[in-house]
């Protein structure tokens, strides 16, 4: 199973950093729900993202970040028998 990180770039120092992990599957919902302002589904309700935060460890002060998409990670697992099938 993959794991998806939000992503977000300060404003201010141009920093991109992860704020957030879940499945790739419900990412994808959340994201949608959010660029669409359409009501979160009630199982995300209390852990779901926001389009924008705080960049609390800013180098250039205080900054503020933007939600940039989210990235996928393969768990080592499932690349563990990828690679066996391969050989
Ligand atoms: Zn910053």
């Amino acid at each position: 199973m993959c794991t998806a990180k939000f992503q977000y770039k300060c404003r201010l120092c141009g920093e991109i950093f992860n704020n957030g992990i879940t499945s790739e599957e419900n990412a994808s919902v959340i994201l949608v729900a959010l660029i669409v302002n359409t009501k979160m589904p009630e199982r995300f309700i209390g852990i779901q993202p926001s389009l924008i935060e705080l960049h609390s460890n800013c180098k250039k002060g205080y900054g503020v970040a933007d939600l940039v998409g989210y990235i996928i990670e393969s768990a080592p697992a499932e690349r563990n028998v990828t690679d066996g099938e391969k050989t």
